[in-house]
Formats: C-alpha cells, sequence, structure tokens
C-alpha cells in the first residue's frame, strides 16, 4: 500500500535510476561535435590518452562521457551504426556492475561496447559471455572492428582451441566466449602443474549477454571434469553380498512406489549396521561416521538395486552388463549407464562384471564461477521477473530501460481449450491462416518433441515451414534470420536462434552471403544490391500483413521464458502480434492451475472443439506461474546452501594449491607438514593422560617406519626412566629432519626443490580428487539421514568440514612419506597419463568431451620422475614397502580384501 503511494509521488526506483543515467546523456551528446571532425589517426589517439589520466588517478567513471562520446564515433564509421540515447543508458548499467534489461532488438551487442572499451583502458582484460560458440565469434569479429579501429585488441575463445590460443586470447583486452569454454578454462587452470601453462589472468570484470539463461535457467548445471575412479568393485559386490540377505525381511525397509524410493526403517537401520559389522564390510565406529561416507553411499545403492529395480522390467542382463529398458518405449538403451554408482549395484546384484565409475575430478556451477569476478554485469530482454534472485543471490540489480521506439506488438489474450488435440488444432489454423496472408510466424514450442509433433501436422496439411531445435546454431541462425519472410512459418524451442535477429522481410546480408560464399567482394555486393531489393518489397509486405506473429504452443512454468518468446515479434516498433495456445491437459494446467481455474472455466462454460478467452484465465496463469517461479527460486537457493560448502572448499584448496605453484622453496611448508604428521602419529599412539604401560609403542614403531621409512626402536623407549611424550616425539622429528636433510644432499638441494614442489602438488590433486568423491556420497546420502530431527544441511556441512580436516592429514602424510623415500630415476618411465575427460553434463558426447582436454602431466611436469621406492613396473605387492603409496580408504593391495587403513596401513 505505502509502496504503491510512495511510487505514485515518487516515481518507482526504476524511474528514478533512468533519471540520474539520462542526466549523463546529454554530456555524452555534447561530445560528439568535438569528436566527429577528428580523423581516424586523432579518435584512436583518444585511447592513448584516456589511459595516461588513468594513469595519473583519473577514475574510469571520470572518463565515462568521453569514452562512451569515442565508442559512438567509432561505431559511426566502421559499422555505420550510431548508439542511441537509451543504448547510452543501458552501457552506464551495465558499467555500474548491474543487469540492463534491454528488449530483444534493442541492439545490446553494440550497448556492450561502451563499458567494455572503457573497462579494457584499465588493461585487466573484460569477458563477454554469449550462450555459443557461434555468437562469440559474431560478437566478436563485429564489435571486434570497433576496438580494432580503437587501438585495442579483441579474442574469441571457442570449443576446439589449443592452451597457447586460448592463452593469446585471454591476453587479449576484450575477449568473447561461452560460458562453457570460460567455466572449463578455469577449472583446467587449477589443475596446472605450472603458472605458465595457465591460460586466464585474474578476473576483472565480465558482461553476460543473455544472463538470465545463464544465472538463472542454468546457474545449476555443473561444468564437471570427470575420470575414473580408482577401483571399487569389491566394496560394491561385499556391500551386495550384505544386501541380497537383508532385502529378505521386508520390515527391514520401506518403498515408496510412486516416488521410487526407498528407505530404511528403524529395525533396518540397527540390522544393517550390525550385519555389515559381521560381514567384516563396516570396520570403523558406526556406520554414519564420516569415515563410512561412502560406505553409507554403496549401502544405499545397493538398497535400490535390490529394491526398486526389477530384471527384465527395469534392465535386462546381456552379454556380462546391465542393459537399461527405456521405461517409455520399452527400447534396450544399450550402453547408456545410470549414475552415482547405481550401475554399478546392479552389476553386483547380478553378478556380472563390475565396471569402473566415472568421478568428478573437478566441478564448479556457473552460479560459483560468475561469482568469481570482482565486477559482473548482465544483459537480456527477460530479467524483471527474476529481480529478486538476481539481487539475493548475486547482488545485481536489475535495471529496466525503455525502448528506443514504443513497442507496437500486440499481445493477445490466452486461448485455452479443453483438450491438446483440440489446442494443436486451433494453432495449425493460425498457421494457416497467417501463410494464406503472408504473415510470417514463429511457433515456439517448450521441447524438441512438440516441435517435431507441430511439424507432423503441419506436413499432413501441406504447410511448408522450418524446424530449429536448438543444436546446431549457426545453421539455425541463418533460418532465423529469414523467419521474417512473407508467408514463412518457423518452429523453434525456446532456446533455439536466440541471440539472433527477425527481421522484417528477411536479411539481405546473410542471404547475399550464402549466395557469393563470402561476405565481401564483387559477387557478395552484386548479391547484396539484389537481395536489399528483394528484402525492401518483402518488408512492406510483411508490415502490411501486421508483422511478425509469436504463437505460444503452452505456457512456460516461468514468465520470463514466455515474455521471451514474445518479444521476438515487434522489434525496433515494428508492428507484430503475439498469442498463446492453452489446453487443460498442460502441464502447468494440470498440476499449478488448481481447482479454481476449474471452477473458472465451467462458469465460463468450456465446450468441445471451442475456445475460452478471457482476461480472468491470463490472471489465473500469472498466479500460477508466479507460484511456480517462487517455489523454483527456493529450491535453487536451498540447492545454492549446499554447493557453497563445496565452494568454499574449492576456494580454499584453488588458492593453496596456487600459492604452492608461485613459491620457490616450500621446503619450510614440507618441514611443517612433516613435524605435523608425526604429531599426530605420537598423539594417537599416546593418548593424552595415558599411563606408559597403555601407551601402543610398538604400534608408532610400525608406523614410523610405513610412514617415515625410519627404523627407530621406539618400543624399547618405555623401558626408560621418565621418558614423556615430548621426548619421543623429539626423537622421532630429529631422526626423520636428519633424514630428509641426507636426501636432499644426495639429490641436491636445488632438484630437491622441485621435487618437493611436484609431489605436494601430485598428492593435493589425489586426496582432493578423493574427497570429491566423498562429498558427492555424502551429499547423496544426506537426505536418507535426516532422521533424529537433525537439520541434512547442518549435518551435511559439520561432515564436510570434517572430511576436508581428513583430507588435510591425508595429505601431509602421503607428503610426508614420499618425499622421505623419493630417489633420482633418471631413466624411469614416466608413469601413463590418467585418462581425463571434461564433461559438459547437458551434452555428453564422449566424443567432443575428450577432445576438449589434454591430460595434466602425471609425471608432475619437471621432467623429473618421483620413484617412490620402486618404479610402479617393479611392485611387489607383497612387498609392505611399496604400499604406503595406496590410498587408506582403498582395498588393501594385500588381497585382504579390507580397505588397506584396517590392514596393512592400520596406524
Ligand atoms: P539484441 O541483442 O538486443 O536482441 P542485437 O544486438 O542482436 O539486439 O541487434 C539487433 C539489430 O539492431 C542488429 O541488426 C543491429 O545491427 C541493430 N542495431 C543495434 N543498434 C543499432 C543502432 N544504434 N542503430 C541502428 N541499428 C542498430
Ligand atoms: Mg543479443
Amino acid at each position: 500500500m505505502f509502496a504503491r503511494l510512495a511510487r505514485a509521488l515518487f516515481g518507482s526506483a526504476n524511474d528514478r535510476a533512468l533519471k540520474r543515467y539520462q542526466a549523463r546523456v546529454p554530456a555524452i551528446n555534447a561530445w560528439e561535435e568535438k569528436l566527429a571532425p577528428l580523423s581516424d589517426e586523432a579518435l584512436r589517439g583518444r585511447t592513448e590518452e584516456f589511459r595516461a589520466r588513468l594513469a595519473q588517478g583519473a577514475t574510469l567513471d571520470d572518463l565515462l562521457e568521453e569514452a562512451f562520446a569515442t565508442v559512438r564515433e567509432a561505431a559511426k564509421r566502421v559499422l555505420g551504426l550510431r548508439h542511441f540515447d537509451v543504448q547510452m543508458i543501458g552501457g552506464m548499467v551495465l558499467h555500474e556492475g548491474k543487469i540492463a534489461e534491454m528488449k530483444t532488438g534493442e541492439g545490446k551487442t553494440l550497448v556492450a561496447t561502451l563499458p567494455v572499451y572503457l573497462n579494457a583502458l584499465a588493461g585487466k582484460g573484460v569477458h563477454v559471455v554469449t550462450v555459443n560458440d557461434y555468437l562469440a565469434k559474431r560478437d566478436a569479429e563485429w564489435m571486434g572492428e570497433v576496438y580494432g579501429f580503437l587501438g585495442l585488441s579483441t579474442g574469441v575463445i571457442v570449443h576446439g582451441l589449443t592452451d597457447d590460443q586460448r592463452r593469446a586470447a585471454y591476453a587479449c583486452d576484450i575477449t568473447y566466449g561461452t560460458n562453457n569454454e570460460f567455466g572449463f578454462d578455469y577449472l583446467r587452470d587449477n589443475m596446472k602443474y605450472r603458472l605458465e601453462d595457465m591460460v586466464q589472468r585474474p578476473f576483472a570484470y565480465a558482461i553476460v549477454d543473455e544472463v538470465d539463461s545463464i544465472l538463472v535457467d542454468e546457474a545449476r548445471t555443473p561444468l564437471i571434469i570427470s575420470g575414473p575412479t580408482d577401483d571399487t568393485s569389491d566394496l560394491y559386490r561385499r556391500v551386495d553380498a550384505v544386501m541380497a540377505e537383508f532385502v529378505k525381511d521386508p520390515e527391514r525397509f520401506e518403498k515408496d512406489e510412486k516416488q521410487r524410493t526407498v528407505a530404511m526403517t528403524e529395525k533396518g537401520g540397527e540390522d544393517i549396521e550390525r550385519m555389515l559389522r559381521e560381514a567384516g564390510v563396516l570396520t570403523e565406529g558406526d556406520l554414519y561416521d564420516p569415515v563410512n561416507v561412502s560406505l553409507v553411499h554403496h549401502v544405499n545403492q545397493s538398497l535400490r538395486a535390490h529394491v526398486l529395480f526389477k530384471r527384465d522390467v527395469e534392465y535386462v542382463v546381456r552379454n556380462d552388463k546391465i542393459v537399461i529398458i527405456d521405461e517409455f518405449t520399452g527400447r534396450m538403451m544399450e550402453g547408456r549407464r545410470y549414475s552415482d554408482g547405481l550401475h554399478q549395484a546392479l552389476e553386483a546384484k547380478e553378478h556380472v562384471t563390475v565396471q569402473p565409475e566415472n568421478q568428478t575430478l573437478a566441478s564448479i556451477t556457473f552460479q560459483n564461477y560468475f561469482r568469481l569476478y570482482p565486477k559482473l554485469a548482465g544483459m537480456t530482454g527477460t530479467a524483471a521477473t527474476e529481480a529478486d534472485e538476481f539481487m539475493e543471490i548475486y547482488k545485481l540489480e536489475v535495471v529496466e530501460i525503455p525502448t528506443n521506439v514504443p513497442v507496437r506488438r500486440v499481445d493477445q489474450d490466452d486461448e485455452v481449450y479443453r483438450t491438446a488435440a483440440e489446442k494443436y488444432e486451433a494453432v495449425i489454423k493460425l498457421i494457416g491462416e497467417c501463410q494464406a496472408r503472408g504473415q510470417p510466424c514463429l511457433v515456439g514450442t517448450t521441447s524438441i518433441e512438440k516441435s517435431e509433433l507441430i511439424s507432423s501436422l503441419l506436413k499432413r496439411r501441406g504447410i511448408a515451414h522450418n524446424v530449429l531445435n536448438a543444436r546446431y546454431h549457426e545453421q539455425e541462425a541463418g533460418i532465423i534470420a529469414q523467419a521474417g519472410r512473407p508467408g514463412a512459418v518457423t518452429i523453434a524451442t525456446n532456446m533455439a536462434g536466440r541471440g539472433t535477429d527477425i527481421k522484417l522481410g528477411g536479411n539481405a546480408e546473410m542471404l547475399a552471403r550464402a549466395e557469393a560464399g563470402a561476405d565481401e567482394g564483387p559477387a557478395y555486393e552484386a548479391a547484396l544490391a539484389r537481395h536489399k531489393a528483394e528484402v525492401e518489397a518483402n518488408k512492406a509486405k510483411v508490415m502490411e500483413a501486421g508483422g511478425l506473429f509469436v504463437i505460444g504452443t503452452e505456457r512456460h512454468e516461468s514468465r520470463r521464458i514466455d515474455n521471451q518468446l514474445r518479444g521476438r515479434s515487434g522489434r525496433q516498433g515494428d508492428p507484430g502480434a503475439s498469442r498463446f495456445f492453452l489446453s487443460l491437459e498442460d502441464d502447468l494446467m494440470r498440476i499449478f492451475g488448481s481447482d479454481r481455474m476449474g471452477g473458472m472455466l465451467q462458469k465460463l462454460g468450456l465446450k468441445e472443439g471451442e475456445a475460452i478467452v478471457h482476461p480472468w484465465i491470463n490472471k489465473a496463469l500469472e498466479k500460477a506461474q508466479k507460484k511456480v517461479e517462487a517455489r523454483n527460486f527456493d529450491t535453487r537457493k536451498n540447492l545454492l546452501k549446499y554447493d557453497d560448502v563445496m565452494n568454499d572448499q574449492r576456494r580454499e584448496v584453488y588458492s593453496q594449491r596456487r600459492a604452492f605453484m608461485e613459491a620457490d622453496d616450500l621446503s619450510e611448508t614440507i618441514a611443517e607438514m612433516r613435524r605435523e604428521t608425526i604429531g599426530a602419529m605420537v598423539d594417537r599412539a599416546i593418548p593424552e593422560n595415558a599411563y606408559p604401560e597403555q601407551w601402543d609403542l610398538a604400534g608408532l614403531e610400525r608406523r614410523v617406519k610405513e610412514v617415515l621409512g625410519l627404523d627407530l626402536p621406539i618400543a624399547a623407549y618405555a623401558q626408560e626412566e621418565g621418558i614423556d611424550e615430548v621426548q619421543v616425539r623429539e626423537r622421532i622429528e630429529a631422526a626423520a629432519d636428519a633424514a630428509a636433510a641426507a636426501k636432499a644432499a644426495n639429490i641436491g638441494p636445488e632438484f630437491m626443490r622441485m621435487v618437493e614442489k611436484s609431489v605436494l602438488l601430485q598428492v593435493f590433486d589425489q586426496v582432493w580428487k578423493e574427497h570429491l568423491l566423498q562429498l558427492d556420497h555424502l551429499r547423496q546420502g544426506i537426505g536418507l539421514r535426516a532422521y533424529g530431527q537433525r537439520d541434512p544441511l547442518n549435518e551435511y556441512k559439520r561432515e564436510a568440514f570434517a572430511l576436508f580436516n581428513n583430507m588435510l592429514e591425508e595429505l601431509r602424510e602421503r607428503v610426508t612419506s614420499l618425499l622421505l623415500r623419493v630417489e633420482f630415476a633418471a631413466d624411469a618411465p614416466p608413469p601413463p597419463p590418467e585418462p581425463v575427460r571434461v564433461m559438459d553434463m547437458r551434452h555428453p558426447s564422449p566424443e567432443e568431451a575428450a577432445s576438449a582436454f589434454e591430460p595434466a602431466p602425471a609425471g608432475g611436469g619437471y621432467g623429473l620422475a618421483v620413484a617412490p621406492a620402486r618404479t610402479a613396473t617393479e611392485v611387489d605387492p607383497n612387498d609392505p614397502a611399496t604400499w604406503h603409496r595406496t590410498p587408506r580408504n582403498a582395498p588393501c593391495p594385500c588381497g585382504s580384501g579390507k580397505k588397506y587403513k584396517h590392514c596393512h596401513g592400520k596406524g
């Protein structure tokens, strides 16, 4: 109430912001007179002058008006485009690190040049993020002319570049690229072993185009680099043996058919713990202690495999393999695998070979990647409906910027039908009418399947059309650019062709380029002239017929996506129309339309084959959409809290790792790790306030031999009068320090420094990788453990923290151990590189994935082989001296089937 009153009196916050920006526009425009007479040379000279002024203490903001005017003048000369005043406002919004909402077709590509140029003057690099490679290339080439004219360099990062090419592109003043490429480069950089191998510079400023799609729709899509796990097939089999017994008693678990979930009952929880212990699978602590997260994960997946999955229903067994059956088509899906260890659990259940699992080596969500930039800005046609989310999660304010000329598109009320079939009938009818009068139409669908359905209906009626499905960006840009020709019918899913302009009458430049096979030269010029004339004539026809008609075939969960579709029509003041067709069978109506809607429709009297059109319905739908949007936002917010835990740990690890890489001499760090490792071993053997006869000195002696490779008569220390814990520790430390010094002297201190660094980084990566797997398991298991009134998020945080500390302890111990055993093996064969692949979760194509990642040099990149006791080929699995390399949670190499830490690795 008050807010509305305040708005009436003082205008909205958005209006006030606009006024403030508007106030600066005259000053920018005033520069035009002074800049226009300058020669190209003199105009370019401004860049140096701006830089000089920055060096003397001017701020970027001081330069804004002059710099924006300079860019406008340059764009006029090289592109023949003069930035509109509203585009100047957009530029200011972006410069301030906010989101500029500017409608489709308002020229956001050109807007970006203003803040990009201004911020690039600072020399720290500016990243412009697009949704696909095609747009990155297009915008970099197009706008790169302006930057180049002003003396700035532009790079573009696309799929398939080498590291050298990437490094060169990142070194440019301005770098265009997709969110995927930027994110993967970040992850890959943090797996490198030398600073000079990295490709990115420190982040400064990014502008994200189509920011809603990247920071809302895809926010939680993780970029993942994955590789095979250490073999845990044995654990699957051993857990399976227990589970086969366990499920015989139905009182031990409860299954929910609808949700396809299964949970243990209280009795089940007790029984499984006991059974695992009896089988020797659970050997340490309670089942739900942090050390057992991986075991719990195996148990959960095994339970699901036994209770929820039936042979010959969900899967079949063929040729020693589990093959999934598609639940809709009943077809066998050769090669597809369930994720997260479920497939392995099924393999164990059916006694076929358990295939190795893939694990995450590094991952980051877009959300967290973009939060790494000190200054972030975004632009899109549709952000206002998600303004709260941008503010709350990214601290990004949304400013709605008015269009350059008023929108003339007419957004018609929705038409609601009883069934989907009736709805499609009406859609096809309207398409036919449009085509008959020469009006182009764009038909939006929510999925590729639905696009194909409409396509088949159109074919049956002999209506010519094009179908886009957001797969081949470049080709699709070519098609959608012509979607405004008279009578054109284009069917597209939401993302298809995004970022490409639909010009009424068609796109003469693209037609000419397609015909001439180039975008310059006499052939091109001739074709262009011809197509221009033709496009002009067509444009008049299309305007006459009402402009582009956007036809929605369903309402999306989010209003923003619907607005995006509508916005493709009516650009730059063109005529146009939009209408959505709905049916009571649509997902949104079924799930969220609720009884009120049903009642309302009854009142209005909905009959077969007839539509209902009423403003009420639009209101009710909007309400339903708002409800869903709020729910989705909550889900994202909640998941973010889980992400944050790993995110904090990753930042810590990456910055620590970087510090290690930058250091010349890590010997102090290494010595500290050695002392802490010894301290931990001694603490374990000599508990606080324990009597000497309770000390486990024999165990300590064994551990000292295993970890440090030292033969010390520790067990005999107990005989000495008055010896205490401190003395024991000091003696071990002294012996270890002496051994380390001897090693260094033998190898040479300089080499030793390199070996230390190499070992530290490699072991760090190894323990971090193991830790990521454990976090995955912890997270998947946490939902199932929410009994006892404990908050799962808090539990997760607490345990993740404990696991992180375990990881650090593991790191110190392994580094200490390796370095005390390092030998100079000049001709040792380098260890085989680990197969690693990049997986973009949305397009998991293995070939594409494989080409995107060159494995990190497993040998450490120093040309030095670290030979722990022996080289890999000579390892005798029965020789305990080689076992210190086994991860503590891996099966013991002696073949006992126990975990290493419970067998020969026991402390
Ligand atoms: P958006 O990303 O906002 O949807 P684009 O950047 O794709 O829009 O630009 C749409 C069209 O508008 C392009 O054809 C571009 O050439 C044109 N355009 C942009 N700015 C101007 C301008 N100041 N004057 C004339 N045309 C412009
Ligand atoms: Mg755009």
